[in-house]
């Protein structure tokens, strides 16, 4: 038997992945690492297609969030670190265990779940201490306080030796907010060198993500964390590139006069003889109802507008004009067809998010197909 035919399909480009990610590591300072992130099964991408790539630059940190994602790295043959950037639960810490997950630790009670795993005799592979350093306010310590400190000491003292690395995460990528989330940074990694037996040449000190790095403001750090750049939803005026299209097909054109209402609750009303066009995808797919009003794809080459509300599987396009659409044409969502585009801007103003939402609703939501090649627009 052969695959059904796909009604709506994310294309995705490894190729342009991998330009991304050489763009990423020119700017990566000197002596300075580099982690792939690649939570969120590669932020839509497919986590088994991008473990190779990445594999293919060299790089020997990859970051991750659940366990599934873990084994998939493992399973793609990756060998070397594996972090996790959240905090976890005492079931996903032991099942863990297996595909060798660096921890984030940030509090005693988490602490002792690692002790008492080292008690057990399991190889600890190594805990990141997460600090919240400057305002994410979300799995990290905050050392401000007598409390936070005396936890810090109680962490240190449990599995101090375990410690392989100290990290914060950024709330924002200003310049002004870099400068100061660094400097605030730094003062509680030297607090708890000064407090600890660890040694700053032997922890891996890092923080920053694909926005710190574009923003071109330096930090302190030994190494940056990045997901956004691989994919290339971050400064194009550096060459990134988005790395996913999604696409649909035209299945039935008709004319309708002045007057029909289009869709659902009649929000909208032809004030003209209109050709429309339905498109085999809708909100179950990622066409997210919020466009309402300001939906727009390619078809034959050029932007239309989408008309009336988006319904669960079909949006419906106005064609009038385009004489020659007809069923089993190709419509897009995100990206080029002929010398048109739907880029970066248009998309999040018309589905009123970012692009990672984007990227990772897409990609779960539409078969994946993997196509060869860079360029795009
Ligand atoms: C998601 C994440 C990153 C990567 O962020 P991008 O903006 O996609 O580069 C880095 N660090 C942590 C802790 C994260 O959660």
């Amino acid at each position: 038997m052969t695959e059904p035919v796909k009604a709506s399909w994310c294309e995705i480009y490894p190729d342009r992945i991998a330009n991304n990610l050489k763009i990423g590591l020119d700017l990566i300072p000197p002596e300075t690492g580099f982690c792939a992130v690649l939570k969120a099964d590669a932020y839509g991408h497919g986590i088994n297609a991008v473990v190779p790539v990445v594999m293919a630059a060299g790089v020997n940190h990859i970051g991750i969030t659940s366990n599934a994602e873990a084994r998939a790295v493992r399973d793609a043959g990756f060998a070397g670190n594996l972090l996790r950037l959240r905090s976890a639960t005492p079931v996903e810490i032991r099942d863990a265990l297996q595909d060798r997950v660096q921890e984030q630790v940030s509090s005693p009670e988490a602490a002792q779940i690692f002790a008492k795993l080292a008690q057990e005799g399991h190889p600890n592979p190594g805990l990141h201490l997460a600090l919240n350093a400057d305002g994410m306010s979300r799995d990290g310590l905050e050392l401000s306080t007598a409390e936070g400190q005396q936890a810090c000491l109680r962490i240190l003292d449990l599995v101090g030796g375990h410690i392989a690395g100290i990290c914060t995460h950024f709330p924002s990528n200003t310049p002004e907010d870099l400068r100061h989330s660094d400097q605030r940074f730094q003062a509680d990694v030297s607090w708890v060198i000064e407090h600890s037996r660890l040694k700053r040449t032997d922890v891996l000190v890092h923080a920053g993500s694909s926005l710190t790095l574009g923003s071109r403001q330096p930090v302190t750090t030994d190494m940056y964390r990045c997901g956004a750049l691989l994919y290339g939803i971050i400064n194009r005026e550096l060459g990134f590139r988005p790395t996913i299209e999604l696409k649909a097909h035209i299945t039935n054109v008709g004319s309708y006069p002045k007057g029909s209402t289009i869709g659902y609750d009649r929000a909208v009303t032809l004030d003209q003889p209109r050709r429309l066009a339905n498109v085999s995808l809708g909100y179950a797919n990622g066409f997210g109802r919020d466009s309402f009003g300001r939906g727009e794809i390619l078809i034959r080459g050029q932007k239309v507008p989408i008309l009336g509300k988006i319904s669960m599987n079909t949006i419906i396009a106005d064609v009038t004009g385009l004489t020659e659409v007809q069923s089993g044409d190709e419509a897009v969502v995100f990206g080029q067809q002929g010398q048109e585009c739907i880029d970066i801007v248009r998309s999040e103003h018309q589905f009123r998010t970012i692009m990672a939402d984007l990227f990772v609703d897409w990609g779960g939501r539409s078969p994946r197909v993997y196509l060869p090649g860079t360029a795009s627009c």
